[in-house]
């Protein structure tokens, strides 16, 4: 592949000066959130995770995630955050039992170690849905997070991809409450 040059990665208006939306989504290579979130270019940032994973706010327990999380909605004022998992998530499959446990051992603490354990889901919930709502839950923990929901400064939406179709579910929305 041909090295882009400068000139080729440059967004094209001002609007990469002012994103209004953060993304949150699994790193798979299939997925491409910003165009399912219908953002224009350079109206978006995007966090990238194994698993489109939260961690859980820890106070004075900095991540990379929360850090970006900060950035965009305390410093940049994004208006909404969108959370994309998808169908057919190693991360999700990782979590299931016989999932990658040891066999990446890294990865596996990165999703144990934050939160998703799946303890308390009710069986007949469906892993991959459940997993991403568990991580809008894990965000409407973050104090900052919650205060500008509730005050209708923030909007939050979360969507199920399905790759193969190139389709998206629309989650119901969290409470703001
Ligand atoms: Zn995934």
């Amino acid at each position: 592949m041909e090295p882009l040059t400068h000139a080729q990665t440059r967004t094209t208006d001002a609007a990469a000066a002012r994103p209004t939306t953060l993304i949150i989504a699994c790193c798979d290579a299939q997925l491409d959130p910003a165009r399912l979130a219908g953002a224009a270019p350079g109206s978006c940032l995007e966090l990238r995770t194994f698993g489109n994973v939260v961690p859980p706010y820890r106070p004075h327990r900095v991540t990379a995630e929360a850090a970006t999380i900060a950035y965009a909605t305390e410093i940049l004022g994004v208006q909404e955050i969108v959370v994309v998992g998808h169908s057919g998530c190693g991360a999700v499959a990782a979590l299931q039992p016989g999932g990658l446990s040891l066999r990446a051992f890294d990865a596996w603490w990165w999703l144990t170690r934050s939160g998703n354990t799946g303890r308390g889901r009710a069986a007949t919930d469906d892993p991959g849905r459940a997993h991403l709502r568990l991580q809008v839950a894990k965000l409407l923990r973050y104090p900052k997070i919650k205060r500008r929901l509730t005050e209708r400064r923030l909007d939050l939406r979360a969507y199920y991809a399905d790759p193969a179709s190139g389709t998206a579910e629309l989650l119901e929305p969290p409470s703001r409450t």
